[in-house]
């Protein structure tokens, strides 16, 4: 960062960065704006998938295969429990049609381009190409007592934040329900095949994702109807993975109808807001989105989350030098937060992964602990994140889909 490029807040103030793009040009709307794309080509959606559909639907489509609809039980319990869509593992299911009911309802949604690992095997980031060429990522992470998918919703991303990987490329389309299922189900199957981590430490069989963030590519309260399938298929006990929604994280720009829509849905998952500024002068630099939602509608709306719903929610909080991790905006931040209550919220800071060709980087660590350390004193509950995966460009903000992974998928020699 040159001295040109800062301007202070203040005369006497602190240096304050503004956030500019360099290596890239953000697109801008008519009217100047960065370009905000909430509605998504439908081209390129995948066929139809179990997964996307409710349980009566699925007996209705195996019917309408031409097999009896108990026929739909027994391939949730396959794709569900065994982590399998291909048929030749179906024994219970009459030879004659098989192949074909498990082409109908379990089509392949997800082929692996790339894997790859790191933190001595305990995190692992997937690159998959969908049945259009669009391309994906979602990061396996392996903790002591829990193991945490970080999934995308969208291929791309419409919300054009300047700091961040995905939003370079702008949307190219909404995931499936079941393109989103199906990267928890395929980690399923490789935890069950013993390829999460050292096989010597870890390996008990009936290990799987128990958590899960909507973190990886996209923002999920844009294909909320998708998300939300997913959702109800990832804790549905009989006909889905039964997983505990608590787990599940759904995290968001600031969506603020959707944020609303969600606090009214009877599936209590754990709710985080990407705020990164306190103010708005900032923030409608920082997250586009901010130009319609405004950062005190945005936390009140976080807050009624947090009264629908009684769960805690979290705000995020990229760590960038000298642009928003000023004390005072942390300060702010704790203002804002205590002015709605306590016991409702905490804050989760992350050093900035920079961005290939970015000129912002991760605040210093005396910074980082500064801003950590007035929230805590402010009676906000504050916990820097980690930057698992950061080797492997898995962490927060890093997943994209280069145009050198374009290439992989193609099957082009890149080098
Ligand atoms: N669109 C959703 C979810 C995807 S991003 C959202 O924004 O919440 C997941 C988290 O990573 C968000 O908090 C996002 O702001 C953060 N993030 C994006 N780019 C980052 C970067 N370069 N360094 C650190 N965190 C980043």
């Amino acid at each position: 960062m040159t001295e040109s490029e800062s301007t202070p807040v203040r005369s006497t103030g602190p240096r304050q960065v503004r956030p500019r793009t360099e290596g890239w040009t953000q697109k801008l709307d008519a009217d100047g704006k960065p370009l905000l794309q909430f509605a998504a080509p439908k081209k390129g959606m995948p066929p139809v998938h179990l997964a996307d559909l409710t349980p009566d639907e699925r007996v209705a489509k195996v019917k309408e295969l031409g097999m009896p609809g108990f026929r739909a039980a027994q391939l949730e319990k396959h794709y569900f429990q065994h982590y399998t869509s291909d048929p030749a593992h179906m024994t219970d299911l009459p030879a004659s049609g098989r192949d074909e009911l498990a082409a109908g309802m379990l089509p392949h949604l997800l082929t692996e381009v790339r894997r790859l690992e790191t933190d001595r095997g305990d995190t692992i980031k997937f690159l998959w190409k969908l049945h259009d060429g669009a391309l994906v990522e979602s990061v396996l992470m392996r903790y002591t007592g829990r193991i945490t998918l970080c999934v995308s919703s969208q291929a791309g991303c419409g919300m054009n934040c300047p700091f961040c990987a995905t939003g370079q490329a702008g949307l190219t389309r909404n995931m499936s329900a079941a393109e989103i299922v199906e990267q928890v189900v395929r980690a399923n199957r490789l935890i069950a095949e013993g390829g999460l981590g050292d096989p010597r430490r870890v390996g008990h069989e009936d290990e799987r994702v128990t958590n899960i963030v909507f973190m990886g590519m996209g923002e999920p309260l844009a294909n909320y109807n998708r998300v939300m399938q997913a959702v109800r298929t990832m804790v549905d006990k009989k006909h889905g993975l039964g997983m505990s929604a608590r787990g599940i994280t759904v995290s968001t720009v600031g969506l603020v109808p959707a944020i609303n829509k969600l606090a009214a849905e009877d599936i209590p998952v754990t709710f985080a807001l990407s705020l990164h500024a306190p103010d708005d002068l900032l923030r409608d630099e920082m997250i586009p989105i901010n130009s319609r939602w405004k950062v005190d509608e945005a936390l009140d709306a976080a807050r009624g989350y947090f009264e629908k719903t009684g769960r805690r929610v979290s705000i995020e909080y990229a760590l960038i030098k000298d642009m928003n991790d000023h004390a005072w905006r942390a300060d702010l931040l704790a203002d804002k937060l205590n002015a709605r209550g306590r016991g409702w919220v905490h804050v989760n800071p992350i050093p900035l992964n920079p961005t290939p060709g970015s000129v912002w980087t991760a605040s210093e660590v005396p910074v980082q602990n500064e801003f950590v350390r007035r929230l805590n004193e402010a009676g906000i509950p504050t916990t820097l994140r980690d930057t698992r995966g950061k080797e492997i460009d898995g962490a927060c903000g890093q997943l994209v889909a280069t145009e050198e992974d374009q290439a992989v998928a193609a099957g082009v020699p890149t080098d």
